[in-house]
């Protein structure tokens, strides 16, 4: 066999026990829950921005880049939802390097997954507790979402996990709005099946239980640009792009058609400058276009305090470096400017 059996990781009945969400808080999430839900049904032209750090592995460092979202959120509430990114568990291409807090929670230690799971949810509800603005994760390890799922208000599927089924039937159970990510080959029809699949119920094995879900109405469209097999980016934000999602979501009958607009990744070609660019191209479709205005229901921005590439960890392949990110003169300054013109 060539298991070793470490550990036995906490169950959640357990992590919720040592780390309760403190009171007054489930009241505060709910309240933002409906208002994100609102945008994406329809009922609310608030316009959402998934705002953070590519990786959240500095609890003190998320938590003041957070206050700061949160002073800007007040003066911009009656046009921007904003939802701070924590991102604590990260995908490697090629499974090497820092793999997220949750995996390894001191980024220069080695993988401790039983304290990676108190780590993420300590961040979690200090970040909520200090600026009420329930957050986004990925979802890289569906068995986890359990841990954070009182805290979170938007689930993230990346590029590569989008196809895979546990986490498509995980997602027909959530009960916050889920963007599934186009994957990395751009392949438009694996982000609109995922969807689908999201959608309807199911009964699976979850977390050592057989499970039953009853669809999720609010699994939407991430677009985040594709590489092809030249290693070349092609963005996927353009008139063009979103037109031919907008046929494609009407000839499905999906419920809620919505489109967030990943920023950075492929489609700025990881140039982290070009995001406020790709956003007012996005905003701009949006004035030019009312099924695109009625599509596109957000972006998606990677920011920091300090811009650039985060490193995180070293191993033996060397120190991991995470997606560059905007600094936060120039976020503040593009969020003040997407709340202008909405
Ligand atoms: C991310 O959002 O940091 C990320 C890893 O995205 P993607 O899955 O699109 O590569
Ligand atoms: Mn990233």
């Amino acid at each position: 066999m060539s298991f070793k059996y470490m550990e036995r990781i906490p169950t959640v009945g357990e992590i919720l026990e040592s780390l309760p969400m403190p009171a007054g808080l489930a009241v505060i999430k709910a309240k933002r829950d409906e208002a994100i839900a609102r945008v994406f049904t329809g009922e609310s032209d608030k316009f959402i921005v998934i705002i953070g750090p590519c990786s959240a592995h500095d609890e003190s460092a998320v938590c003041d880049y957070i206050e700061r979202l949160a002073r800007v959120q007040e003066k911009v509430a009656d046009k921007l939802i904003l939802i701070p990114r924590i991102y604590t568990n990260k995908p490697r291409t090629t499974g090497e390097g820092y793999k997220g807090m949750a995996h390894q929670p001191d980024p220069n230690r080695k993988p401790d997954v039983a304290e990676g799971i108190r780590a993420i949810r300590r961040m979690h509800i200090r970040s909520l507790q200090a600026t009420h603005m329930p957050a986004a994760d990925e979802m890289l390890y569906p068995d986890n979402y359990s841990y954070l799922e009182d805290l979170l208000s938007y689930v993230a599927v990346g590029a590569r996990s989008v196809e895979n089924q546990q986490h498509r039937l995980v997602c027909s159970g959530l009960a916050v709005p889920v963007g599934m990510k186009n994957p990395t080959s751009g392949d438009i029809e694996v982000m609109l099946n995922s969807i689908r699949a999201s959608q309807i119920s199911h009964t699976f094995s979850y977390n050592g239980w057989v499970v039953e879900t009853k669809g999720n109405p609010l699994a939407h469209s991430v677009l985040r640009g594709s590489v092809d097999k030249y290693g070349v980016n092609h963005p996927n934000y353009h008139f063009e792009d979103i037109a031919r999602l907008s046929h494609e979501y009407l000839k499905r009958g999906l419920l809620n058609p919505a489109v967030i607009v990943d920023a950075n990744h492929c489609n700025s070609g990881k140039m982290h400058r070009e995001q406020p660019r790709i956003v007012t191209e996005v905003l701009d479709n949006r004035h030019h276009s009312g099924l695109i205005r009625k599509l596109v229901k957000g972006v998606m921005v990677e920011s920091f305090i300090e811009e650039g590439a985060q490193s995180a960890g070293e191993n033996v392949y060397g120190k991991s470096i995470t997606d560059p990110c905007l600094g936060w003169e120039d976020s503040e300054a593009l969020l003040y400017a997407i709340a202008e013109n909405c």
